[in-house]
């Protein structure tokens, strides 16, 4: 079981799930959601996942001519989990408060359009673009 909340406690939620894989993509629009060198998720199904509260205080953008989109907090502005696909929601892994010794990086994606500054350091399997299998 996986818990996790945002800065302000409002968004709390639960994952019953083995998944330990987290994603770092890298792009230019997750850089500029986080202020950083991209985000971290992992990708869970949606009948694993559970709000224990706080979902009124979510809001959503998608940014126009795309299917990017951010989730977070109205309240304190965090990251939270979001719509991934129609059957798997994505929660930003920095969000996660249990558990999170077991979290290991499996996938970088968009690595192409890393910032300069941002250097990899462990042993995710590097992809270019999208994540490629
Ligand atoms: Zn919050
Ligand atoms: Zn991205």
């Amino acid at each position: 079981m996986i818990h996790g909340a945002c800065n302000c406690g409002e968004v709390r939620y639960e994952v019953d799930t083995e998944t330990r894989d987290v994603y770092v993509c890298h792009c230019s629009i997750c850089r500029r959601f986080t202020g950083s060198a991209g985000i971290a998720v992992l990708v869970v199904d949606r009948g694993a996942f559970r709000w224990l509260s706080g979902q009124d205080s979510i809001s959503h953008w998608t940014k126009p001519g795309s299917d990017w989109e951010s989730w977070f907090c109205r309240t304190c502005g965090s990251a939270v989990p979001g719509t991934n696909t129609e059957t798997t929601m994505f929660i930003p892994a920095g969000t996660v408060s249990s558990s999170d010794a077991e979290l290991r990086v499996a996938h970088h994606i968009y690595v192409n359009s890393k910032a300069a500054w941002d250097v990899i350091g462990d042993t995710g399997k590097q992809h270019p673009g999208a994540f490629s299998g």
